[in-house]
Parts: C-alpha cells; sequence; structure tokens
C-alpha cells in the first residue's frame, strides 16, 4: 500500500510516517519504480505500536529503546521495566509541576472579583507583573518532564514542545 492508505490506516499523518522513517522508528518503505513508498502489514503494526507509545506521552528515545527490545525477543527486557518506571518519574513530575501551575493559576484568579474596567483588572496587571519577572518560568520550563504535553494539546502546542521536542511531527489527527 501507499503512504496515504497506511496513514488513513493508522490514524496518522503521511508526515508522521515520513518523520518515524527518518528517525529510525519505522523501517524504511521499498520503492517503486515510480518511486512511490510501498508499506505492508508489518508497517501498520509497528506505526499502531509507536502511535501508541506516543499516545502515553513516550519520547522517541524511549520507544526506540522500546522497539529495539521488540526486536530482539531473547534479550532480558529488564531494562523495559527500567524505563517504564522513569517514564512513571516523568508523569509523577508533570503532574507536581501541573499542581504548582494549578495554584499560581488560583491565586491569580483571586486578584479580581467583580467586574472591573479592564484597567482596574487584577488579573490582567497581575499577568504583567509577573511577565516582567518571567524568568524563573522559562527556567522550570525546562525540566527533564517537559516531554509530558498531553494536558496542553486541547489547548495550544506550546513552542518547546513543537520546536524543541518533536520536530516535524503531528500529534493531532486532522479530519478531512
Ligand atoms: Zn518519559
Amino acid at each position: 500500500m501507499k503512504i496515504g492508505e497506511l496513514a488513513k490506516l493508522a490514524q496518522t499523518q503521511s508526515e508522521n510516517i515520513r518523520f518515524y522513517e527518518r528517525e529510525g522508528l519505522l523501517p524504511e518503505a521499498n520503492r517503486t519504480e515510480a518511486n512511490y513508498r510501498v508499506y505492508d502489514e508489518s508497517h501498520i503494526q509497528r506505526l499502531a505500536f509507536i502511535r501508541h507509545c506516543r499516545s502515553l506521552d513516550m519520547t522517541l528515545g524511549e520507544i526506540r529503546t522500546l522497539l529495539h527490545f521488540k526486536d530482539a525477543p531473547e534479550e532480558n527486557c529488564h531494562e523495559v521495566n527500567a524505563l517504564l518506571d522513569e517514564h512513571i518519574d516523568h508523569v509523577a513530575i508533570r503532574i507536581r509541576e501541573l499542581r504548582v501551575l494549578e495554584k499560581e493559576l488560583k491565586s491569580l484568579r483571586l486578584q479580581c472579583q467583580a467586574g472591573n474596567a479592564s484597567a482596574d483588572c487584577g488579573i490582567l496587571s497581575g499577568l504583567e507583573k509577573a511577565a516582567r519577572n518571567a524568568k524563573h518560568h522559562r527556567a522550570r520550563d525546562l525540566g527533564h518532564a517537559a516531554h509530558i504535553q498531553r494536558t496542553h494539546q486541547q489547548i495550544a502546542l506550546s513552542p518547546r514542545s513543537s520546536a524543541a521536542n518533536r520536530p516535524n511531527e503531528v500529534r493531532s489527527i486532522r479530519v478531512r
């Protein structure tokens, strides 16, 4: 099958398939004489595996390790277990970060009660004040759990997730 068909079956986009190929997660497709990529059943399964791991917010590096062990059934899997433990830690760190974020937002919310003229809005002036001292926020953003992005998906992709972490990968499924 061609790339479009594979993308449809795997509910992802052709860009992602090419991206995983470049990253070495998916084996290179064979080419037809007209130089089209052709894929088979094994690609569907591997792609489903990758997509599922991505839905669990694993990094490409983590998935690469998992695939290595999938391809080496005789190897001891203790590294897989360790990887999962580590990833669970990443999630826990992210949860703590989100709790801090929630607290910040709640205290910001308390800065404005009844509707005022926007010029007097405590939230807007609080945001402006915080923006002036924003350096520490950026430092915190670079924490090692930064790849756990799920909670922001519905809102917007933050710059660090699209640029630093997953170049060229489209996370949401566009409906055509
Ligand atoms: Zn992780």
